[in-house]
């Protein structure tokens, strides 16, 4: 008799959890785990680590300025790889497996290669593959455009693909396996008392995304809070069989906030280190000064994140700064020196070493004083704040880099995050 079918499950693997033969058997046995648990599962993976580096760096090689359409077709490849073998790895220990590529299935893109969107997913070939007990081993990061064109998502884009597969799907669940065993209140490999967190809302784990945490594309915590798809992040280097029988949630569910009984203020600390700081000094006080500031910026597709422009002493003249990441500084000031708007200013200051520490909490909205205690911790650290800017769950300051770890352990400390078993 057959088993009556539990649950839907979307389970993916990123590239260390495929980086080599050992690993994609490992990663076999935890589909096993779950096929034999009575569940329909799709199975999404990323290359083999280091792979998609591998190929861009071909692309870049052969041609500097190289089509966008091609640059997609090579760096897709590594996928391809990992889902075949994956397929054959389930095969042979006995699980009914096929693999599919973006366009088979197919997942369909907006053309914006390298960074494509993705518009629909037929549903169809996959539910069929469930109805003939097999389970689906589908290539992350890629899709197709309307001009039949492969696509890719952007760099870690197949979190993206398994979430919204998962949506498609209406799965119960979509586990993203990963090298962490879940999200942590801030980067444990830099304050050894962070703790994992059972839960964390949506809304937290988006900032958390953006704002540098490193365990899921920002995209991927996007379209889950927009199709209410319920995210696990759990490591692949559990043995396969360990929460066979237990509970389902091993590691951090990202869910709606009415799921999370019990909230902190303050839930994670988030930190980005590759910030720069730049000053225009003396621009003039009067309408439009910020478009003409910002508009060349955004034409040339420089992000541009923290802005303050000050109160001006004299009425004439102002300072605007803002921040963008190190890497673009050059542009940055390029664009400006050049800007064909009518910009004027006294001096072009730039400080390229800078880091941004931020408080995210969807506890903030109903508790007053949690910036406050950021900015008095700081204080006694000694550490100079440049930039402040706040959205309703969360704060954030601009630092010099050499005080990050500083400033991340006594907020994490601070906020009472700490976890207290820990050495
Ligand atoms: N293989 C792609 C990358 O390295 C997609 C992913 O890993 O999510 O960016
Ligand atoms: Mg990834």
């Amino acid at each position: 008799m057959r088993k009556p079918i539990m649950a839907r499950i979307v389970m993916k693997f990123g590239g260390t959890s495929v980086g080599d033969v050992d690993r994609i058997r490992n990663v076999a046995a935890h589909v096993k785990r779950e096929v034999d648990a009575g569940h329909q599962v799709a199975v999404v993976v990323s290359a083999m680590s280091g792979e998609t580096n591998r190929l861009v760096g071909l692309a870049r090689d052969v041609a500097r300025l190289h089509d966008a359409r091609e640059y997609d077709v090579v760096v897709s490849a590594g996928e391809q790889v990992s889902v075949g073998l994956l397929a054959m790895a389930l095969q042979d220990i006995g699980v009914a497996a096929r693999s599919w590529l973006g366009w088979q299935i197919s997942v369909q893109t907006s053309d914006v290669h390298g960074a494509a969107r993705i518009e629909a997913i037929e549903p169809e070939e996959m539910e069929a593959q469930f109805g003939e007990g097999r389970v689906a081993v589908i290539a992350g990061f890629q899709g197709v455009s309307s001009a039949n064109r492969i696509t890719t998502l952007g760099r870690g884009g197949s979190d993206t693909s398994a979430v919204a597969i998962a949506a498609a799907l209406k799965a119960d669940r979509c586990d993203i396996y990963t090298d962490v065993d879940g999200v942590y209140t801030t980067d444990p490999r830099m304050v050894p008392a962070a703790k994992k967190m059972d839960r964390v809302s949506y809304e937290e784990m988006l900032e958390m995304a953006s704002l540098g945490a490193k365990v899921l594309q920002t995209r991927s915590v996007e379209l889950a809070m927009a199709h209410n798809v319920r995210l696990q992040v759990r490591s692949s280097f559990d043995a396969p069989e360990a929460s066979a029988n237990g509970n389902d949630i091993v590691g951090t569910l990202i869910c709606d906030e009415d799921e999370i009984m019990e909230t902190e203020i303050v839930s994670g600390i988030a930190y980005a280190r590759n910030e720069a700081k730049v000053t225009l000094r003396e621009v003039a006080d009067r309408p439009g000064i910020a478009a003409s500031i910002f508009g060349p910026l955004a034409d040339a597709a420089v992000n541009v994140d923290m802005i303050v422009q000050n109160m001006s002493a004299d009425g004439k003249t102002t300072d605007v700064t803002f921040t963008v990441s190190q890497d673009e500084l050059e542009r940055t000031l390029g664009v400006l020196k050049s800007a064909t708007t009518d910009l004027t200013f006294a001096d072009l200051q730039a400080a390229p070493d800078m880091a941004k520490i931020s408080i995210v909490g969807v506890g903030m909205r109903s508790h007053a004083g949690v910036a406050q205690k950021m900015f008095q911790v700081l204080a006694e650290k000694g550490i100079n704040i440049h930039v402040i800017s706040t959205s309703e769950i969360k704060v954030s300051v601009l630092i010099d880099v050499d005080y990050v770890e500083l400033a991340v352990r006594a907020l994490h400390a601070a906020y009472g995050l700490d976890d207290d078993l820990a050495g």
